[in-house]
C-alpha cells in the first residue's frame, strides 16, 4: 500500500495553531495589547469596529521593529522575549511563545506598521492568511501600529460561531479592562465604531480603578496592603455593603498578569464571610507580587491560569490581609484577633519583624489558622490538608445558615407583596378563615409543595415553579406592554458604571414595558419614578444587578432576545426562595398559579418544576 502520511502545509499548521490562541475577537485584543506593553509602550489606543469582528487595531508608541523583526515576527516560535527554557522561569514578559502574530495573521488580513527610535523611515507589511502580500517602507511615527480586519475570513464556520456584537464586545472590554487595571501606569484609550468607549490617563491604581467603573466606585474601596517574603499584595476590596450580585468586579493579577483562581477567590470570599448579603460578591482588585521562580504561567495556551508552588500559604495570606484591612477600616464587626495594639500598629510593621523566612503560625494574626510552609501544592492537598480541611467546613456551614435565615427574612416581604396584591386569589384568602378547610397542601423542608391529585401525589419545587409563573407574567406584560406601575414616593436614585448604563439604555423600552419608569439614564446615575406592581422598591436595584449580570455573562444565541431575557432575570430576582415557609394559603395559590401557565412542566430555564406519582407507582414501591 502507498505512504499515506503527509506534512501538513504550512498554512494549514498554523490556521489549526490558531484555534488555540485565537478563539474571538477578544483574544486577538489581549495579544496585541500586550505585545505593546512589552514593548515599553507608554500610550496604547485600542480601535475596534463591530466588536471587533471587521477591524482591530492597536498603536503604541513602544519600541517598535527593524524591518527584518518586523517580517520575522509573524513567524511561528518567532520571539524576541526568550532564548531557552530557563528563561520562563524568570518571566518580565507578558508574551514569551511567540505565536500570537503567527496565529492572527493566519486567520485574517493583517497590516503591520512600525518603525524604531532611531529609524528614519518604518515598514509597513501587508498579509493575508499568512501569506505576505506587500513589505514597503513608510513614514510612521516611532511604534507599532498592528491592525487585523476579517477576523476568521477564511474559516468561515468560526466566524458562524462567533456570537453578536454585544456579547463579542463584552469580551473585547474586559480584555481591555484587565490589561489597563493591571497597568495604571500607561495611558489607554479605547475607540468602539468611531467612539470613545474609554479614556483612561496614566494614573495611580486608585483613579485607574474609578476611571474605568465609575466615580462611585471611589468611596467603596478599602486598601489592602500586605509584605511577606513569600507575596507581596497591594490593591482594594470593595466595601462589603457596596457588593453586587455581579463577579465583574473581581480581579488578581499575579506579577502584572491577570490571573483566574478559584482557589485564591475562595480565600476572598472566606474573608468576607458573614459581611454580604446572599448571594453577593466581593469586588476586589488585588496585585500579587510573588518570586516567578515559584510560579508557572505557562499551563494555559492563554494564560489565565498559573500554578503556584504553594498556594495553601498563598491563601492563608489573602485571607488574613483582606480581613485585617476589613477590620482596621472598621467594616468586619468581629475579628478574630485580638483588638488591641494590634490594630495600632502597621501589619507589614509586624511582619518584618518575623525572625525567619519560613512562613509559619507566628507571621499570622489570625491564631486558630495553622499554616506551614512546605505544604505540597497539589490540587488534591487542598481537601487532606487538615487545617483547612476544618476552616473550609466552618465557612461553608455558615454560609448554608446564613442563607437559611435570610430566605426567611425576605419570605415576609414577598408574601407582602405578591400574594396580597392579587385580585384574584380574594376567594381563597376568605377561605383561610373557615376552621373547616381542607387542607390540600403541605410544604416540605421549606422547599417542595406536595399535593395529592386523582392519579396520586405531585410534588412541586416552589422556586422553580414559581419562576415559571413570573416569567410568563412579566413576557406578557412586555410583549403587550401591559406592565402597570406604582409610583415611588420619591424617585430612587441608583448608580451604575458607564458600561451598565449602556445595557441598562439598551433594555430601557422593555423595562418600562415591565412597569419601570425613568426618569435619567445617563452619566452613571439611574433615577427611576416608577416600578412595576409588586415590585417592592428596596429589591429594585438588587433587579437591576441581576440583569446587568444575566446580560454580560449569558452567552445569548442569535435569537437572543432583551425580552425574554429580562422576564427570566426579574423572575429569578423576585421568585419565592428555597428555604421560605409558604402559608397554606399561598402554598394552593402557587399550585394554581402554575398550572394556569402556558409551560408549567419546565422553569424559565429549563428545570423540571414539578414531578408525580402515580398511586399505581406508589404501590408497587410497597410490593
Ligand atoms: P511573543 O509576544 O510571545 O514574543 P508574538 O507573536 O506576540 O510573540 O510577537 C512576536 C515578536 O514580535 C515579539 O517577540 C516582539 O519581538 C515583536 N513584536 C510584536 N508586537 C510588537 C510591538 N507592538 N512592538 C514591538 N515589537 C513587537
Ligand atoms: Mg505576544
Amino acid at each position: 500500500m502507498a505512504d499515506i502520511i503527509q506534512l501538513l502545509p504550512d498554512h494549514v499548521a498554523n490556521q489549526i495553531a490558531a484555534g488555540e490562541v485565537v478563539q474571538r475577537p477578544a483574544s486577538v485584543v489581549k495579544e496585541l495589547l500586550e505585545n505593546a506593553i512589552d514593548a515599553g509602550a507608554t500610550t496604547i489606543k485600542l480601535i475596534v469596529k463591530d466588536a471587533g469582528k471587521t477591524l482591530i487595531q492597536v498603536i503604541d508608541n513602544g519600541k517598535g521593529m527593524s524591518a527584518t523583526d518586523a517580517r520575522l515576527s509573524f513567524e511561528r516560535h518567532a520571539t524576541s522575549k526568550i532564548r531557552n527554557a530557563e528563561d520562563l522561569f524568570q518571566l518580565n514578559t507578558k508574551g514569551f511563545r511567540g505565536e500570537a502574530l503567527a496565529s492572527i495573521a493566519a486567520i485574517a488580513h493583517v497590516e503591520l506598521k512600525t518603525k524604531q527610535e532611531d529609524d528614519e523611515l518604518g515598514t509597513c507589511i501587508e498579509i493575508e492568511g499568512s501569506e505576505v502580500k506587500s513589505q514597503d517602507v513608510v513614514v510612521t511615527p516611532k511604534g507599532t501600529s498592528l491592525a487585523v480586519k476579517n477576523l476568521f475570513f477564511n474559516i468561515p464556520a468560526r466566524r458562524n460561531f462567533l456570537k453578536s456584537n454585544a456579547v463579542e464586545l463584552r469580551h473585547v472590554i474586559d480584555e481591555f479592562h484587565r490589561v489597563a487595571l493591571a497597568h495604571p501606569s500607561i495611558t489607554f484609550s479605547m475607540f468602539h465604531n468611531g467612539s470613545e468607549t474609554f479614556n483612561l490617563p496614566e494614573s495611580n491604581y486608585r483613579q485607574r480603578i474609578v476611571n474605568i467603573f465609575g466615580t462611585k466606585t471611589n468611596e467603596k474601596l478599602v486598601p489592602v496592603e500586605e509584605a511577606t517574603e513569600v507575596l507581596t499584595i497591594s490593591g482594594f476590596v470593595g466595601k462589603p455593603e457596596f457588593a453586587k450580585k455581579s463577579r465583574n468586579e473581581q480581579f488578581f493579577f499575579v506579577n502584572n498578569r491577570f490571573i483566574k483562581s478559584a482557589y485564591l477567590n475562595h480565600a476572598i470570599n472566606s474573608a468576607f464571610e458573614g459581611l454580604l448579603k446572599d448571594g453577593a460578591q466581593p469586588s476586589y482588585f488585588l496585585n500579587l507580587t510573588v518570586n516567578p521562580q515559584t510560579i508557572d504561567i505557562n499551563i494555559h495556551p492563554t494564560k489565565t491560569e498559573i500554578k503556584f508552588d504553594d498556594e495553601h500559604t498563598l491563601y492563608a495570606i489573602l485571607r488574613s490581609a483582606v480581613k485585617h484591612s476589613l477590620g482596621q477600616f472598621n467594616i468586619a464587626p468581629v475579628l478574630d484577633f485580638e483588638r488591641d495594639a494590634n490594630l495600632d500598629t502597621p501589619y507589614n510593621y509586624q511582619q518584618k519583624s518575623a525572625p525567619s523566612v519560613e512562613v509559619d503560625s507566628s507571621f499570622n494574626p489570625f491564631k486558630d489558622e495553622v499554616v506551614t510552609s512546605k505544604l505540597s501544592s497539589s490540587a488534591s492537598s487542598f481537601s487532606t490538608s487538615p487545617s483547612f480541611k476544618k476552616d473550609r467546613g466552618t465557612s461553608w456551614e455558615s454560609l448554608y445558615v446564613g442563607l437559611e435565615s435570610k430566605g426567611n427574612q425576605s419570605a415576609s416581604n414577598f408574601n407582602e407583596v405578591t400574594f396580597e396584591s392579587e385580585p384574584e386569589t380574594a376567594s381563597i384568602f376568605e377561605n383561610e378563615n373557615e376552621v373547616e378547610q381542607k387542607q390540600t397542601t403541605y410544604q416540605l423542608n421549606n422547599k417542595f409543595i406536595i399535593s395529592t391529585i386523582k392519579s396520586g401525589m405531585l410534588v412541586i419545587d416552589q422556586h422553580k415553579a414559581h419562576q415559571r409563573v413570573l416569567y410568563e407574567e412579566y413576557l406578557q406584560n412586555i410583549t403587550v406592554k401591559e406592565g402597570v406601575s406604582q409610583q415611588l414616593l420619591f424617585p430612587l436614585e441608583l448608580h451604575f458604571s458607564k458600561q451598565e448604563i449602556k445595557l441598562i439604555q439598551q433594555l430601557q423600552e422593555d423595562l418600562e414595558a415591565t412597569g419601570f419608569v425613568f426618569t435619567h439614564v445617563k452619566d452613571e446615575i439611574v433615577v427611576i419614578t416608577g416600578v412595576p406592581v409588586n415590585v417592592p422598591e428596596s429589591e429594585v436595584s438588587i433587579i437591576l444587578e441581576q440583569l446587568i449580570s444575566d446580560v454580560e455573562n449569558e452567552v445569548p444565541d442569535s435569537h437572543f432576545s432583551a425580552a425574554d431575557l429580562l422576564a427570566k432575570s426579574m423572575a429569578k430576582s423576585l421568585a419565592i426562595k428555597t428555604g421560605q415557609t409558604l402559608t397554606n394559603t399561598e402554598q394552593e395559590h402557587l399550585v394554581n398559579r402554575l398550572f394556569a401557565c402556558k409551560e408549567p412542566s419546565v422553569s424559565p430555564t429549563n428545570k423540571t418544576t414539578f414531578i408525580t406519582m402515580t398511586v399505581d407507582e406508589l404501590e408497587k414501591k410497597f410490593m
